[in-house]
């Protein structure tokens, strides 16, 4: 396969152990593969702990890979040095859970939206243009560019964080647990901006998330983890409408819903499925 038809990202067989030089070591991704194409938005969904954060992070270089091989446009990253990461950064991004967390609280919104610009070498007129445009896209008023992180509500902050992660143009998003800290309306506000951002741009998402009924109406394709391991790989809306490993039924009875009736019947069915998974 050549680097023009391979997709944009690869990860085969990825191992990662934590603690791996350590007796008590931890295999928290045992022999996982995905592939993410240019375009695609690809859900990774799973209980706490199932290994999704681990995963995103060896993409993005944040834990290291015990074995296997993870591709980015064909190119092996899988033990990308510091320069070559630093270079990466225009390539691949992040949205974390929490966007408080990830701004600087004492940096305003300009200067916030600026910086990655101004670190790879834009000019101050140019790193403004796009901080207009940026804003422009996620929906904030111009007017934002002198506040600060504190002043915004959980929803307007993960606005600036996404700002922040496409301004540089990136051509994958690693989003993880994106919309987890926000009540449902503001969710859906959120996933109704990614999707429209992913239709303009053209960027592709790995969408880590908890919850399989977030991903179904943003995600072309949804991987279902499991104790470290993918069980199961399919269509959106097909794992959303039938899951087919018993462990995806769970998740997908898990997922909250608005309707207090519809959750409880869930809630209902879940119990019956409680039994663990082998
Ligand atoms: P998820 O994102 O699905 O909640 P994680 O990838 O965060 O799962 O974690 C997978 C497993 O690895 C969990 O059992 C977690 O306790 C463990 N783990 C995560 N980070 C570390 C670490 N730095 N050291 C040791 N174990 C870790």
């Amino acid at each position: 396969m050549t680097a023009s038809n391979a997709p944009l990202l690869s990860a085969r067989d990825v191992v990662v152990d934590y603690g791996a030089r350590k007796k008590n070591s931890f295999r928290a991704l045992n022999e996982v593969s995905i592939e993410v194409g240019a375009g695609e938005c690809v859900g990774l969904v799973g209980e706490s702990g199932s290994g999704k954060s681990t995963l995103g992070k060896a993409i993005l270089g944040l834990v290291p890979v015990t074995s296997g091989t993870i591709r980015f446009d064909g190119e092996d990253i899988t033990r990308a040095t510091g320069a070559q990461r630093r270079a990466l950064a225009s390539s691949i991004q992040v949205v974390f859970q929490d966007p408080y967390g990830s701004l600087n609280p004492a940096m305003t919104i300009g200067d916030i939206l600026a910086e990655p610009l101004t670190a790879s070498g834009a000019g101050r007129k140019e790193a403004r243009a796009a901080v207009a445009d940026m804003l422009d896209r996620v929906r904030l008023p111009k007017t934002v560019v002198g506040r600060y992180p504190s002043e915004f509500s959980g929803g307007q902050r993960q606005r600036i964080a996404i700002a922040r992660a496409l301004v540089r143009r990136p051509r994958l998003i690693v989003c993880d647990e994106p919309v987890s800290a926000l009540d449902l309306t503001t969710q859906a506000t959120i996933m109704d901006l990614f999707i429209e951002l992913q239709r303009d741009t053209g960027v592709s998402y790995l969408f880590v998330s908890h919850d399989l009924g977030v991903v179904r109406r943003i995600c072309h394709r949804v991987a279902v983890m499991y104790r470290g391991e993918i069980v199961e790989t399919g269509e959106g809306e097909q794992i959303t409408r039938d899951p087919q490993h018993p462990y995806s039924k769970r998740l997908l009875m898990a997922s909250p819903v608005a309707d207090p009736a519809r959750q409880a019947a869930r809630r209902e069915a879940w119990l019956k499925l409680r039994e663990p998974v082998h």
